[in-house]
């Protein structure tokens, strides 16, 4: 697995950085953002390194698969009951702050209000 020492969230899955868990598989770490935009934020992180969409690799296909197909259960399980957003930033214009891929949950109520 490739891991980039500077990298914010590789440090976080190797618990270099505490982080507030939400759920871990052998592939996926979640956790909650440490800025909330909703009520409900998480962010579904795979443990290998790779910057976003954009770098992927068609050997990604199960792994981004399964990060969606999580999304339902895990804002469930953590007070999102009514519906939910889920987010990819790639790259400068997709305002991408840590280049190593994830996926935003955002749920509660109104979570649109405070997106920018
Ligand atoms: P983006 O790359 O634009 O999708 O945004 C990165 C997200 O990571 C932001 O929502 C930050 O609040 C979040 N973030 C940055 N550092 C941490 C951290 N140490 N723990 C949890 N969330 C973080
Ligand atoms: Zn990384």
């Amino acid at each position: 697995m490739t891991t980039h020492l500077d990298c914010i969230f590789c440090k976080i899955v190797a618990s270099q950085i505490p982080s507030r868990k939400a759920y871990e598989d052998d592939e996926l770490l979640v956790f909650h953002d440490i800025n909330p935009t909703a009520p409900v934020h998480l962010l579904v992180v795979p443990k290998e390194h790779f910057e976003n969409l954009i770098s992927a690799k068609p050997d990604h296909a199960a792994l981004l698969g399964r990060m969606q197909l999580l999304a339902p259960r895990l804002a469930a399980e953590n007070g999102a009951a009514n519906g939910f957003r889920t987010v990819i930033n790639n790259g400068p214009d997709g305002r991408q702050e840590v280049y190593h891929l994830h996926m935003h949950i955002m749920g509660g109520a109104h979570p649109w209000k405070r997106m920018g």
